[in-house]
């Protein structure tokens, strides 16, 4: 048996098979996606290469980039499934039918490798029957691997072993899965739903019952059991029309024919006329004509709801939800509100967090199992174990008792205890038998939040803090709102250098937010604007320049650790580091213009000696300029890491980490890889193309302005640009120019920008609206 998996198939092209089988390509590995022949057409893998086309025209993109796509190699059950035996695992995501999984497993049977792991992506059937009349050698590398929708973005994968699965082929899976495609693993039992599907119906269904029979608006119901809970916004009813609400009948019946009598869901399933209705005509939710919300085409794109009592819609209100503490995720202040409010909240979350409580251990075999279900499955800032230590655990079960409800043995162990505890700077949990342990993590996983447990930071200010993560390597974390860059984070750059060159080994740029940085604090530049603090706004230009630049050049390694958005300032510093570790999902880009500015904090000149040393590029100095002007120019964000390497923003030695929580520890390894004779590197010098260049840019957005793609201030906002990377009148050809002279060029042109009313527009609307303003 190899332990490693260096080719996977995929059967079944369908939702989850083609998004399975783009994130194993997504990762590098080589996949194989086989599905039926088609009844009609010459083409015998029509549905499968379908699938792949199609899912290269889909938003958001399950490829982190078009070259990924080529590592799918397309097929058809018939012709191809010998070629199962050249690959590591087959992951089987056909219909839900159990005869067609059943016939697909012994046919696989007689192709496979011994080791081979066989997993099935099934949401409804049991281990058990799926491996029906196979053979023990085929039972060993049998197990569930349930992905949630869509593969690329949703982290949870439930995994379900059975009596007679190896315990090597499983974790040779887990281990893939969790550094190679980034999911984390959570162990579920082999019963119906596992784990979120199974708490995630019955919360759906309780939203639903409850407002039906309180007659309460669909508005008001997701304006509770929504934000206030610490769930997505779409709440109950969002979400049905999300997922479409022809998939609610298919859930109960499954759930309903599956679990054991007597169990709580029986008490809550029922079939609800007005959803049937819409069903019947079509309103199946986004997919379809509309749900409980819709865009009325007729009515120039009109909201509106549909009102439960009549199943008329009407136009779309806002709610009076709850306010205050009951607003802003205390719990008890919102079960506890007057009112509808109170009611509903409590009808709604009473139930779900006793029922989740009540599946420890038969369905999971701890608390941490649940949370972290709900929070990767469902997207729960707060798992149910960890809502009912918001709510107060005795809360509940007093509740559930004066009720006359049934109190789930785990929370009577906890009495007026608390599910998770802090104990010597390690977080642990309760088990059922009453004992804490400590959340264990697999092995190269670290957050930041854990070293925070059992230390203080370094040095810490408004906007940013300085962290040991241990091993002689800091972490540099920005704290601000969207981790936003001012003065306040330059100055602690500028603190941090000689604190790391004297004591410590190597600086890791991290933070455990979803948006690494949005890039320098607009609302602080546009305030020194509004009361003419010019030379301020040109000190902070300055000081970021500087405090770049001191990273640049520090004695000692700096790796750069972003994920999520990385924006203009929060580009530029990871531009400026020796190595960039990026989480896979990374937005970056230098997005300066769409503000009416330009980059001002070394940027453009870091761009441009990337894109010189790309490989393959031209000789001379125009051919790297027109590539960061056509970049910076249009704002271009990168859609993943891999685009980010593509956009030369991401080197060679650059790597990539799949999983998040593993970010911040592949981080640490690099700096540490690197601090054995580390020399800072040189500066550079650059030769610019100068005016001629200049035009040469100044022509092509010329064609874009011509054909309306490009406003006049665009035009405007790009010369400025055109000027800093070509040298403009200042540099030419012959000139060579210096990092300092560069930077110089930035800080003027973009002081140049702040004056003009119409960037000050742009930043004001960014502002408000979260939007660019084409003036
Ligand atoms: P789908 O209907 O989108 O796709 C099913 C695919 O299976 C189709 O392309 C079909 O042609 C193919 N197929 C049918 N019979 C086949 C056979 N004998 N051999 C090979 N291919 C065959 O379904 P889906 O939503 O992708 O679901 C697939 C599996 O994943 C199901 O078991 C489902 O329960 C499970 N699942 C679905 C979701 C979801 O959100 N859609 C989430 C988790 C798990």
């Amino acid at each position: 048996m190899s332990d490693t998996i260096k080719k996977v198939c995929v059967i079944g092209a369908g939702t989850m098979g083609a998004g399975i089988a783009a994130q194993v390509a997504n990762a590098g590995v080589p996949v194989l996606l086989l599905d039926i022949v088609p009844k009609e057409g010459a083409n015998r893998n029509a549905v499968a290469e379908g699938a792949v086309a199609k899912m290269l025209k889909t938003e958001p993109a399950p490829f982190m980039s078009k070259s990924a796509a080529k590592l799918v190699e397309t097929g058809n059950i018939e012709d191809h499934l010998d070629k199962v035996a050249e690959c590591d695992w087959v992951i089987e995501a056909v219909i839900e039918r159990l005869d067609i999984k059943q016939g697909l497993y012994a046919k696989l049977e007689a192709v496979k490798r011994d080791g081979t792991a066989v997993s099935s992506n099934t949401s409804t059937i049991p281990l058990a029957n799926l491996v029906e009349g196979r053979s023990e050698a085929f039972k060993r590398d049998f197990l569930i691997t349930h992905f949630f929708n869509p593969p690329r973005y949703m982290r949870l994968l439930e995994i379900v072993t059975g009596p007679a699965t190896d315990a090597g082929v499983a974790a040779k899976v887990e281990q893939f899965a969790d550094v190679s495609l980034g999911k984390t693993v959570v162990k579920a039992k082999d019963t119906p739903g596992f784990i979120a599907n199974r708490i995630g119906t019955y919360w759906i269904q309780l939203g639903l019952n409850a407002a039906f029979d309180m007659g309460i608006t669909v508005e008001l119901a997701d304006a509770i059991a929504g934000k206030p809970m610490g769930v997505p916004k779409t709440g109950v009813f969002g979400l049905v029309d999300l997922v479409g609400i022809d998939l609610m009948p298919h859930l109960q019946a499954s759930l309903t024919s599956t679990l054991p009598a007597g169990e709580l869901y029986h008490g809550i399933a029922r079939d609800i006329p007005l959803i049937n209705k819409m069903i019947g005509e079509g309103y199946t939710g986004r997919k379809g004509k509309g749900g409980f919300y819709r865009l009325n085409k007729e009515a120039g794109r009109r909201k509106e709801t549909i009102d439960l009592q009549t199943g008329e819609y009407r136009p779309t209100v806002t709610a009076q939800g709850p306010r205050g503490a009951a607003a802003k995720g205390d719990l008890k202040a919102l079960v506890e509100s007057k009112g509808e409010i109170g009611a509903y909240a409590w009808a709604v979350l009473g139930d779900t967090l006793a029922y989740a409580a009540s599946l420890v251990p038969d369905a999971a075999s701890d608390v941490v199992a649940v949370d972290d279900a709900m929070k990767l499955g469902y997207n729960w800032k707060s798992g149910p174990f960890e809502m009912i230590d918001k709510l107060g655990a005795k809360y509940l079960a007093d509740r559930l008792a004066a009720e006359g409800k049934a109190v789930p043995a785990i929370l009577t162990v906890a009495g007026d205890r608390t599910f998770y505890r802090i104990e010597n700077g390690k977080r642990q949990f309760l088990g059922l038998d009453g004992e804490y342990r400590d959340v264990v993590r697999p092995e190269g996983v670290m957050r930041l939040a854990d070293v925070k447990l059992s230390s203080k930071p370094i040095i810490r200010n408004a906007s940013a803090a300085l962290w040991d993560i241990g091993d002689g390597v800091v972490c540099l974390e920005f704290t601000g709102k969207m981790n936003a860059l001012d003065g306040e984070v330059m100055k602690l750059i500028g603190q941090a250098i000689p604190l790391v060159a004297a004591q410590y080994k190597a600086l890791v740029v991290y933070n455990d937010a979803d948006t690494f940085s949005a890039g320098a604090n607009l609302g602080l530049a546009l305030f020194a604007v509004n009361i003419a603090a010019w030379g301020e706004i040109e000190k902070l230009v300055a000081g970021g320049q500087l405090a770049y630049k001191g990273l640049k050049y520090a004695p000692f390694p700096v790796v750069g650790a972003p994920a999520g958005m990385a924006l203009g300032g929060g580009c530029e510093i990871l531009l400026h580091c020796d190595a960039i570790q990026a989480h896979a999902e990374l937005y970056c880009g230098l997005v300066e213009c769409g503000v009416g500015l330009v980059p001002g904090w070394g940027g453009n000149g870091e761009m441009i000696d990337r894109w010189r040393n790309a490989p393959g590029m031209p000789k001379g100095p125009m051919p790297a300029v027109a590539k960061v002007f056509e970049m910076v120019s249009t704002a271009q964000v990168s859609k993943s890491a891999q685009q980010a390497r593509e956009m030369m923003i991401l080197r060679k030695g650059d790597g990539i980490s799949m999983n998040r929580d593993r970010l911040l520890y592949d981080a640490k390894q690099k700096a540490l890889s690197l601090v054995e004779d580390y020399t800072p590197p040189e500066a550079p010098e650059f030769k610019l193309p100068g005016a001629g260049g200049r035009t040469a840019l100044g022509l092509a957005v010329e064609g874009f302005h011509k054909r309306g793609m490009a406003t006049d201030y665009d035009v405007v906002v790009s010369g400025v640009l055109a000027d800093v990377l070509t040298g403009g009148d200042a540099f030419d050809l012959v000139d060579t120019v210096s990092e300092g002279e560069m930077l110089k060029l930035e800080r003027d042109a973009f002081m140049g920008r702040l004056r003009d009313d119409r960037s000050v527009a742009r930043v004001e609307h960014m502002l408000e609206t979260g939007k660019p303003l084409r003036n």
